[in-house]
């Protein structure tokens, strides 16, 4: 039997500031040791001060994954040297007097079953080096502190997955959850981070550290697994040790392992007092919590008639459900809805395409309003979608532009229809004998309109000429 435990990292992007200074916790738009001050750099004397924000956004989290909040919370030191780590330890959490991380014993569930989460905890990032050329062979290791300091949340899960993709699966559910809170986006580079834990057949833990992205942390565990049972199958013994990711060659390497945790000697960070979390500030935060992404979903169906998988796609996606909500009336809701999942989805499947896109929630219910009134064709909306994507215009100067309306004038397409007739003479006479031949004539008609005949009318018309 398989067991696999996580340690996800989270960070909390959308902060301002950094876990104990004023420094921005957005490092990635700096120059290297640009975005460090006296108490990030561990300068001796320096004094952290807790950045309430990060104490009520990790809250947030932990009630999210229904864990029990402690009335008090304290930070420790955990001792380490480590180049990347200026003052020498991390101020990080610990449940050692009872429960005093931000959360404990708390619950998600996957497809039907339950992952137990075991604990939450807030605790600082530690800088960056950057090897200059292969890891093995560098000469020069940079350091950038500009990370360090930068509000983190672990949260550590029971050894409750049974194989890696129950593991994809779990990740999945959680950045969209973290996301959809608010706290977190998942897609920037290194915002999201794990470490796994693997057994075999109740045999010894391995753990697996070094993961730089999800999905390398399904292989990771996939080759994990099989390398423990081949070990299994040829009564080789497999030994209790930590392993690194090699990023390049896609496996698991032996490396000789940091501190156990009893060697970090932590003890309690007397430079922050232990902090109260009131009732009251729970209620508070319980009450202005984003909506859920299954209540969502449900609220998706039942209320405007939206097809499940339809409905689920724009719940767990922020960007996607964030504007229908904005662009969708109780008429249109479904139209939007359909809209958004089959042409839109296409569109901005990118993180680089979603930042770069002009368009607007105002531009969706355009597109559906005209499509309904029969302005435009629903296979031009696409193109026009693209447009709007592009350069942000409204419909009618993209349509002012591109002469896309639909052609649903009777005469006007009465004539376009006898000069396709007039040149398919062969099809028109096979359409007289066996009218389900009539789509190739349909087919001429949007060719010959680049697909702006309205369908319904060409297919009339056609009939009416054929005498069918
Ligand atoms: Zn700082």
């Amino acid at each position: 039997m398989v067991k696999i435990g996580l340690e996800i990292h989270c960070q909390l992007t959308k902060l301002k500031s950094k876990l104990f200074c004023s420094c921005k916790a957005d490092y990635r738009e700096f120059e290297p040791n640009m975005n460090i001050c006296p108490i990030c750099s561990g300068i001796p004397g320096s004094l952290p001060l807790l950045n309430q924000n990060a104490v009520e956004k990790a809250t947030t989290i932990a009630m999210a994954l229904n864990c029990e909040i402690p009335e008090k919370i304290a930070f420790f030191r955990k001792n380490y040297f480590y180049p990347d780590l200026p003052k020498n330890f991390q101020i990080t959490q610990l449940n050692a007097y009872g429960d005093t991380s931000i959360g404990s014993r708390g619950k998600i569930s996957i497809n039907n079953k339950e992952i137990r989460i075991r604990r939450i905890q807030l605790e600082e990032d530690p800088g960056r080096l950057i090897y200059e050329g292969a890891t093995e062979r560098t000469k020069i290791t940079l350091v950038d502190y500009n990370r360090a300091g930068t509000p983190l949340v672990e949260i550590v899960t029971e050894p409750d997955f049974e194989n890696p993709g129950e593991v994809r699966i779990f990740l999945n559910v959680l950045s969209d959850l973290l996301e959809n809170l608010g706290v977190s986006d998942p897609g920037l580079e290194g915002a999201m981070r794990a470490d796994a834990n693997v057994s075999i057949e109740g045999g010894v833990k391995v753990e697996i550290k070094n993961i730089g992205s999800f999905h390398d942390l399904e292989k990771a565990v996939h080759f994990e697994i099989t390398r423990q049972q081949s070990l299994h199958e040829r009564k080789i013994e497999i030994i209790q040790e930590t392993r690194h990711w090699d990023d390049r060659r896609k496996i698991t390497v032996s490396s000789r392992s940091k501190e156990e945790e009893g060697e970090y000697r932590y003890f309690l960070e007397s430079d922050i007092p232990w902090v109260n979390i009131r009732s009251d500030t729970k209620d508070q935060l319980k009450t202005t919590m984003p909506e859920n992404i299954s209540s969502k979903k449900e609220r998706y169906i039942s209320k405007y008639n939206i097809a499940p998988q339809v409905a689920d796609i724009l719940a767990s996606d922020k960007y996607y459900s964030e504007l229908f909500e904005k662009s969708h009336s109780e008429n249109d809701a479904k139209d939007i809805a359909n809209l958004i999942t089959t042409d839109l989805m296409g569109l901005v499947d990118t993180r680089e395409k979603r930042d770069s896109s002009k368009l607007l929630a105002t531009h969706l219910s355009e597109l559906v309003d005209a499509i309904a009134k029969k302005r435009i064709t629903r296979t031009s909306a696409k193109d026009i979608l693209q447009d709007m994507i592009k350069t942000g215009n409204s419909l009618s100067v993209i349509l002012e532009k591109s002469d896309l309306n639909q052609i649903s004038n009777h005469d006007e397409l009465s004539k376009i229809i006898s000069d396709v007739l007039l040149n398919e003479e062969n099809a028109a006479n096979e359409a007289r004998l066996k009218p389900e031949t009539i789509n190739f004539l349909v087919g001429k008609v949007m060719q010959k309109t680049k697909g702006k005949a309205d369908p319904i009318i060409t297919l009339e018309i056609l009939k009416e000429k054929l005498g069918i």
